[in-house]
């Protein structure tokens, strides 16, 4: 990889020292694993707002809808500085050419999903999102956004790092003067990707590629771009990676030898019932497809949506 992809990062999780205590959280996954591939954008929102270090801890109080930023023991309301704080560096990170955000999970200012919200004093529901994670969320609609505790979660973590690389190659295309050839060859290329998050998706898209002759005109490119990522954000599950294995098996069906075939159904099966994992069969097929040499596969970004390095399949 020439360059690397942008993703913005809560800073915590890089280790730097601006927690409410002077302290950290560095993750050894994002620091030492995917800063490989990965270009950290750090984002503290209560050290960028104007908050000190150390500080006073702060909780959300109030309703889901518009709740309150206030300190846990002295009330202070920082609601009205956070708010102002995130609109102005939401549009500020557009500059940064992100392709994804990793969060600190549980923090009223940065935590994505089920962030403890008080209800009244003493009784809190875990249903909010902390006010920047909300505001990244509500500015970048296709943004792949994660926490940094479901990135422990192979599936979730295969997931979201698929999103990131499949946002940066339709970030490059484009770039890169688009026109209809181009958004039919990205599709192409993408089919089977697609199909293994969701055939429903792929099927949309595929209309909306075969309804757009002509250039691709921007009103075009944007409704792909949102159906793509909203397709991307469904989990591939191993039935769906199961049918598309079987799919892609379609494709040899006539070239492979009888012994070929049944190595290749007994490991898809085993794969199934999960005694093997994702890497297992796509060894094979990517041998196959060496082998066979079958055009059409050999261009799919489903064989390697991500760097093997990485090795994210060894794990669903
Ligand atoms: S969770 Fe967010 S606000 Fe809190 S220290 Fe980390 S980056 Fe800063």
């Amino acid at each position: 990889m020439d360059k690397k992809i942008r993703i913005g990062v809560s800073s915590c999780l890089l280790g730097n020292p601006v927690r409410y205590d002077g302290g950290h959280k560095r993750d050894r996954y994002i620091t030492d694993v995917l800063a490989k591939y990965f270009h950290f954008v750090p984002v503290c929102p209560e050290v960028e707002c104007g908050l000190p270090i150390p500080r006073e801890t702060m909780r959300l109080v109030g309703d889901i809808e518009n709740p309150q930023l206030i300190t846990r023991n002295t009330g202070v309301n920082y609601t009205e500085k956070m708010l102002s704080y995130c609109h102005q560096r939401v549009i500020e990170l557009e500059e940064e050419d992100l392709c994804g955000f990793i969060f600190k999970k549980d923090s009223p200012s940065s935590g994505l999903h089920r962030v403890k919200i008080f209800i009244s004093p003493y009784n809190s529901i875990k249903a909010s999102r902390g006010l920047f994670a909300a505001s990244v969320v509500n500015h970048y609609k296709v943004l792949p956004v994660e926490e940094e505790g479901r990135l422990k979660d192979a599936i979730l973590r295969e997931n979201f790092i698929e999103q990131v690389f499949c946002y940066s190659r339709w970030k490059e295309f484009l770039l890169d003067s688009p026109n209809y050839k181009r958004l039919i060859d990205f599709h192409a290329r993408h089919k089977i990707l697609l199909m293994s998050h969701s055939p429903k998706y792929l099927s949309t898209l595929g209309k909306m590629v075969a309804g757009g002759k002509g250039t691709p005109d921007a009103e075009l490119l944007h409704a792909y771009e949102v159906v793509l990522m909203e397709a991307m954000s469904i989990v591939a599950s191993v039935k769906k990676h199961v049918n598309v294995l079987h799919h892609i098996m379609g494709y040899f069906k006539k070239v492979l030898t009888k012994d070929e075939k049944a190595e290749l159904l007994e490991i898809i099966n085993q794969y199934a019932k999960r005694m093997v994992p994702l890497v297992v069969p796509l060894t094979l097929i990517n041998h196959y497809i060496r082998k066979y040499d079958t055009p059409y596969l050999k261009n799919q970004v489903y064989l390697e949506p991500h760097p093997s390095e990485l090795m994210l399949r060894n794990h669903v």
